[in-house]
């Protein structure tokens, strides 16, 4: 049965249980992307199970098939249409944005509902400086007299600004250097007069950071020039996405609560019940996931824009700036100003990632009262402590934002809610719309094989696209990875496995946390069939408890 370590009769036994398991779980000294924490080595138990493995190969069997096919047509060919992107799935079904990646509502549709909901913010009064779209711009788009300023005043302009590429060195591949943009990309949401319908629309871009005679601005009024810059806006968010919102925003960022977890909650300590099968494989993925995208040759120096050495500094860079309390998710929707539904009614991303929060909190709140009946019951839990002060210490898991102590109950459901939520939730939410959204390559490129257009005066081909988007070898390469990646659900948020829990009282909890997870689910499908293309990546029965691909 759990127990507090102040209430445990079995001193000693616990004790040695987490002395067994400091050395089991010792801290690197040469972790690969200092100075974030890794573990030595990677206990055997913490390894993928058979049954895991089974499932994977079972998911992937028929992406093996679909590669045979594709690799023996394509032998002696090579891409000169763009419509042969599309050859690519002789036997698996087509990723959605097979049919969609050229309309313009479907590319500002993925800022709010794509692989990458993590970017788009609202302009609070006026655009930046660097960005210097003019009302004749925007009025060329939308018609009528509108300006920007009164249309920022009323919450209707978004960005997106991929600054953070800026400068980087590119990738390169056998034949040269690889291209990128550190594209600015204003959207407009235009209500349709009813309270919660309207479109997010583009209205311009920028690809790089300086305004100038170099650094046009594109509108949908510029024909395949802007098919380009939508294309090199993509291709930033593709990379941002892997980098920022997907490795190191949660594959890393959960990374040391695992750790510490092990190291310092004892075996029956009732929060260790609670958070190992949220952990259960997410050490093991994250050492595949250091060995095959961050190595020499590995999926990242093969596929993504900028160089290696660039991608290792920018995950580490994520990972150490990502700030607990101020990534809740309610506290990362106010940070980006698109936390009202009055102003922004249609963000599925936020409005489904609410529910699913709130019923993580019930569920919290519910779990811990069982054990902790008072604000001193948590202060004197030593191993919940010395748990948190181990996350938060240099040598340790390195985590910024959290409190210096755990004072009550409010506070510790507030930390155990956001865990939680990273390890299933916003995986899911960024993990598996992988395949639909970058699994058909012109629609999310990794990386451009040929530099963007510097002037408007260009004349610009299918054939100039063609060069820009990637190779065979490479559209394989991403096609395989996006598909594994998003293939496998090994289960589902809520569901544990027998004897996880043996405290009755807790499984009458879960039990609430399941129907309140079906109560969600059924809003959802209710949402999507009110929404123009349904959501589903927040589904609860989509969500797994844990992060492990
Ligand atoms: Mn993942």
């Amino acid at each position: 049965m759990p127990s507090l370590p102040q209430n445990d009769p079995n001193q000693e036994q616990r004790q040695a249980w987490l002395n067994r398991k400091r050395q089991d779980y010792a801290y690197s000294p040469t972790p690969s992307l200092p100075p974030l924490p890794q573990i030595e080595d990677l206990p055997r138990y913490e390894g993928f199970s058979l049954k895991y493995q089974l499932r994977r190969d079972e998911a992937t069997f028929k992406l093996v098939l679909n590669m045979i096919d594709v690799i023996a047509r394509n032998a002696f060919d090579s891409l000169d249409k763009l419509e042969e992107y599309a050859d690519y799935f002789p036997v698996l079904s087509d990723p959605s944005s097979v049919k969609t990646f050229r309309y313009d509502i479907e590319f500002a549709r993925q800022r709010i509902a794509g692989a990458n909901p993590m970017v788009i913010e609202r302009v609070e009064d006026k655009l930046p400086d660097k960005f210097p779209v003019t009302d004749a711009i925007f009025q060329s788009i939308v018609g009528g007299d509108k300006t920007l300023e009164s249309e920022a005043k009323q919450g209707r302009l978004y960005l997106t600004d991929y600054a953070l590429l800026d400068g980087l060195a590119p990738g390169k591949y056998e034949n040269g250097i690889k291209f990128f943009a550190a594209p600015i990309v204003l959207y407009y949401w235009q209500s349709s007069g009813f309270r919660d319908r309207g479109t997010l629309t583009p209205i311009a871009i920028q690809l790089n950071q300086n305004p100038g005679a170099n650094s046009p601005i594109f509108t949908p009024l510029d024909g395949m020039q802007w098919l380009v810059a939508k294309t090199f806006a993509q291709i930033a968010d593709g990379n941002h996405h892997e980098m920022v919102s997907h490795l190191g925003h949660t594959h890393l960022a959960i990374d040391p609560f695992p750790i510490a977890t092990a190291r310092h909650l004892g075996e029956n300590h009732p929060l260790g019940i609670l958070l190992r099968p949220h952990f259960e494989f997410t050490l093991a993925i994250n050492e595949l996931g250091r060995q095959q995208l961050l190595s020499l040759g590995g999926y990242g120096e093969r596929l993504l824009a900028i160089a290696l050495e660039e991608v290792s500094t920018l995950v580490t860079k994520s990972v150490e700036t990502w700030n607990f309390s101020e990534f809740s998710l309610p506290q990362e929707l106010k940070r980006r100003k698109v936390d009202d539904p009055t102003l922004l009614p249609d963000y599925p991303y936020r409005d489904d990632g609410l529910l699913v929060w709130d019923a993580i909190r019930k569920f919290a709140v519910n779990y811990l009262s069982l054990y902790y009946s008072s604000a001193a019951d948590i202060v004197n839990d030593f191993e919940l402590q010395n748990w948190l002060q181990e996350l938060r210490a240099a040598d340790g898991g390195r985590v910024n934002g959290l409190p210096e102590q755990i004072e009550n109950l409010e506070q510790l459901t507030q930390i155990v809610t956001q865990i939680i939520f990273t390890a299933g939730p916003q995986h899911a939410a960024v993990n598996y719309p992988q395949w639909d959204f970058m699994g058909f390559i012109p629609n999310m490129p990794l990386a451009g094989y040929a530099p963007y257009p510097t002037n408007k005066e260009a004349i610009i081909r299918e054939a100039d696209l063609m060069k820009i988007l990637p190779p065979h070898k490479q559209t394989t390469t991403q096609e395989q990875l996006m598909y594994s990646l998003s293939a496998v659900r090994h289960n589902r948020l809520g569901y544990y496995q027998k004897n996880t829990f043996d405290d009755p009282r807790a499984l009458q909890v879960i039990e609430k946390f399941q129907h309140q997870l079906n109560d969600v689910e059924v809003q959802i499908d209710s949402c999507n069939s009110r929404r123009r293309e349904p959501y589903k990546f927040l589904k609860p029965s989509l969500i797994p408890n844990s992060l492990n691909i």
